[in-house]
């Protein structure tokens, strides 16, 4: 079974009790979605392994989405990625009455929209490709301003050299 970006589940069952709990893992597809520092490859899938509870006026989801990512490193810019684990946790309620929660659907709830709303939310801002990554590659980003007399000063970068910067207050 192909994962699709939609997730419907079915919980008439679940409801006839409060306290009720019923296991759930699926898949979702998440490919292509993105921030600007990384993004899951086309044809990622999330997997979710959740466990839904039921409420008397209501379900809770708790448990964990499961995605692959890519995106350059922000240090030597080389492609880095991985696979990344985040807690979700909703509230389903017949009548929602806050911000943070989300409506059933009848005797269904839709978990598409909360896997990707969690991807996304988890995508690096900031990939490293490892702790100690060492930044630029001299190889494949030569840095010739040590020696001016064998890289003669561009003059388009001669504004550039002009520039101070202040130093960071931290390295975040
Ligand atoms: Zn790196």
């Amino acid at each position: 079974m192909t994962a699709e970006p939609r997730l419907r589940v079915g919980v008439a069952e679940l409801r006839r009790r409060p306290g009720n709990r019923v296991h759930l893992e699926r898949d979702v597809a998440v490919g292509g979605l993105a921030v600007t520092t990384a993004a899951v490859p086309d044809g990622g899938v999330a997997h979710l392994d959740a466990v839904l509870e039921s409420l008397s006026d209501g379900i809770t989801l708790s448990g964990e989405v499961s995605f692959p990512w890519e995106g350059p490193c922000r240090r030597c810019l080389e492609p880095t990625g991985g696979e990344l684990s985040v807690p979700v946790r909703e509230v389903f309620k017949d009548v929602p009455e806050g911000g943070d929660l989300l409506a059933l659907d009848g005797d269904a709830v839709e978990l598409g929209p909360v896997v990707r709303d969690a991807v996304v939310l988890a995508l690096p801002l900031a990939p490293l490709c490892s702790e100690d990554c060492p930044g630029p590659d001299p190889e494949h980003f030569p840095v010739t301003s040590a020696d001016p007399e064998r890289a003669p000063a561009d003059p388009r970068w001669a504004a550039l050299a002009e520039l101070r910067f202040d130093p960071e207050p931290d390295d975040r």
